[in-house]
């Protein structure tokens, strides 16, 4: 397997558009890295390009140390599973795996051997006799992955390989994605538009905007340290909320003012807004639903930390119960256990977990405090 460079990688379409923006990353041997973000923010262009179907229009790429950028794509040691991953019809599962290696000229029982590998590998075995058409939806994608698999390349590269499934499917097939990672011990570059495949799944994760690379993390860094609005945002569902507040600075305290609520920050914290000049300034101020509660342990732990307001939609999922309300104009949501008191209508206290807090600049979008 192999470590994959993207030095300052560029990518202008030939009608001038920049669709990639000096792409800087060090993959490791092994690595599981997604690419998420939003529709046309350069995920796929991305690929395409370490793939060799796009040419790179500046910057280096290296596999396992050496340059890619005018390699052919065949010759480099990648293969590729694509949302559309159309087998061919007429073949059996095994021909349809066997298919790139009789092109390479790879010997027949060579063939056999590889193809029987990845069929084990990915519980193929008992329909290698199949046709496309006698299969499932999951079925035809593990055929599809296999057709990868069996060319044994150094790299895996997946364009939303789950995206035409549905969602139980999805799911299978990401815990079978999961152990195959294992087991392959491959490095996987993966585009997603799904936050759940990006954060179950990545062992680091490319969060790009805008052709832009905004954080690349683990995804638990990714959850509790954003490093600016639009990360925040976008991992995480339901999003983080987000209330614009007004600093004021007590001597070594901090007060953020969201209309008639106060919330007294850490001091940590407080520190760096402080530090940071925002005495007196507007910032945004972000905290993940769950970690808004209307339970009394909480609210008497953080009773410095309280806003107030009227449920506006009462959501039970089972497990838990989504409590949507405004604060000044913002939609909030809270995350709260199913036994919740709170009722539709109802004036309810929630309290803010002060260590959860985030702090943004308002005018950069950057992050000053997590
Ligand atoms: P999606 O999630 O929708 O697949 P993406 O992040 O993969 O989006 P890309 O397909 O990489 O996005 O496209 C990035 C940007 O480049 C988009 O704005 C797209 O319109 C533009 N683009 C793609 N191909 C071309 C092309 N051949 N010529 C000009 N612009 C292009």
């Amino acid at each position: 397997m192999a470590s994959v460079i993207l030095k300052d990688i560029c990518k202008v379409y030939p009608n001038g558009f920049e669709a990639v923006k000096n792409f800087n990353l060090d993959i490791e041997d092994k690595e599981f890295i997604i690419f998420v973000g939003p529709s046309g923010c350069g995920k796929t262009t991305t690929l395409r390009m370490i793939a060799g179907l796009e040419e790179i229009s500046s910057g280096e790429l290296l596999i396992d140390g050496k340059l890619m950028n005018n390699v052919e794509p065949k010759d480099r040691d990648i293969a590729m599973v694509f949302q559309n991953y159309a087998l061919y019809p007429h073949m059996t599962v095994f021909d349809n795996m066997a298919f790139g290696l009789k092109l390479r000229k790879v010997p027949k029982d060579q063939i056999k051997k590889q193809v029987l590998e990845a069929a084990h590998i990915l519980d193929l075995e008992k329909l290698l006799d199949r046709k496309p058409k006698a299969l499932s939806g999951g079925q035809r994608q593990r055929v599809a992955m296999g057709r990868a698999i069996v060319r044994n390349p150094k790299v895996f590269l997946m364009d939303e390989p789950l995206s035409n499934l549905d969602a139980k499917l999805r799911v299978q097939m990401r815990i079978e994605i999961a152990k195959l990672h294992d087991r392959l011990g491959a490095t996987i570059i993966y585009v997603t538009h799904d936050q759940t495949e990006a954060m179950t799944l990545g062992t680091r994760i490319v969060v790009m905007k805008d052709g832009v690379v905004q954080q690349v993390d683990s995804p638990n860094r990714l959850y509790d340290y954003p490093c600016n609005l639009f990360v925040a945002g976008f991992i995480g569902s339901p999003q983080m909320n987000f209330l614009d507040a007004t600093v004021e600075v007590k001597g070594s305290d901090v007060v953020l003012h969201v209309g008639p609520n106060a919330i007294k920050l850490p001091a940590a914290k407080a520190k760096k807004l402080i530090d940071g000049g925002y005495a007196g300034k507007t910032v945004v101020m972000g905290i993940r639903p769950e970690h808004v509660s209307d339970d009394e342990a909480d609210l008497a732990a953080h009773a410095d930390c309280v806003i107030e307001s009227t449920i506006r939609v009462y959501e039970t999922l089972g497990a838990e119960v989504f409590l949507y309300f405004d604060v000044e104009g913002a939609n909030m949501t809270a995350r709260v256990n199913p036994e919740t008191k709170a009722k539709l209508g109802a004036s309810v206290k929630f309290a803010l977990n002060p260590e959860k807090i985030h702090v943004f600049d308002k005018e950069t979008e950057l992050v000053i405090t997590n």
